[in-house]
């Protein structure tokens, strides 16, 4: 069995998870779970979109098998004071601009594991740092499930697919472009023979910092197991970038093999 956990308002990012299941697994089942527990008391839980009819028809037309939809009530026991914390990694990058968020995801992510029992489940590399810690649970924890991690699914113009995409305005949809446009140049700066992670960063920030619309909360050059900040790219590093368009915030990343 195949299992592609969401927090729904799906779109071709989560269908392509969907679709990879598929072609591994006989059985797929999803679930569509808004955490409450992975947001931050400032953060976008009570407006994030939720559009569970039309998610249904998605995939249902997708073939997946199985849905499991649960109630924050029956996901949480009263008074749950039990957690899984990814220590050491948990509050690296995204982690370290929202606390509390990854203790959020690894809990609710092994109790989807617990309940549904999936041999293989998919996640997309979209959410590099999120794809890092629960790969590193199930080693820690001798989890019996394989992790696939699947590639991140764009927009015409560049910008990664997110459900959270639905809170930008048009002109917002442009600003946000630019982080997809800062990695491009990061990695054709790697590609010319650049090595160096400052001057990687810095060539991303220049094309950065010229979209006024955009706010920067981090752009690293990290070790893809430890997250830490690499000064040169000799293996595989991850360029891990998140930044505000407007009040909402998106992530995008590239990885980079030397
Ligand atoms: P979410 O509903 O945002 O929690 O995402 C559920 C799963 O879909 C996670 O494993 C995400 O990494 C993955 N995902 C979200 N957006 C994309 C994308 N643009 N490309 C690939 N996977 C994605």
């Amino acid at each position: 069995m195949g299992f592609v956990p969401t927090m729904g308002a799906l779109h071709e990012g989560h269908l392509s998870l969907v679709r990879a299941a598929k072609s591994k697994c006989d059985i797929v089942a999803a679930s569509i779970f808004v955490n409450p527990t992975q947001f931050g008391p400032k953060e976008d839980f009570a407006k994030y979109p939720r559009t569970f009819e039309r998610d249904c028809e998605l995939l249902k037309n997708e073939g997946v098998d199985f849905l499991f939809a649960p109630s924050a009530e029956e996901m949480y026991p009263k008074e749950a004071v039990t957690w899984v914390t990814v220590e050491g990694l948990s509050d690296k990058l995204c982690g370290r601009s929202r606390p509390g968020h990854f203790r959020g995801v690894t809990t609710v992510v092994s109790k989807l594991f617990h309940i549904l029992e999936p041999d293989v489940a998919f996640f997309g590399q979209k959410d590099a740092v999120q794809l890092v810690l629960i790969r590193r649970m199930v080693r820690d924890l001798n989890m019996p499930v394989e992790i696939v991690g699947c590639p991140i699914v764009r927009d015409a113009d560049g910008l990664a697919m997110s459900s959270r995409n639905a809170y930008l305005s048009a002109e917002e949809r442009k600003s946000a472009t630019v982080l997809n446009r800062t990695l491009k140049e990061i990695r054709q700066r790697f590609d010319q023979g650049e090595r160096s992670s400052a001057r990687l960063l810095s060539a991303g920030m220049e094309i950065f910092q010229q979209e006024t619309g955009a706010r920067l909360d981090y752009l690293e050059i990290v070790d893809p197991e430890t997250l830490d900040p690499l000064s040169a790219v000799q293996g595989n590093a991850l360029v891990a970038l998140a930044a505000y368009v407007g009040t909402t915030r998106l992530i995008d990343n590239l990885t980079l093999m030397a």
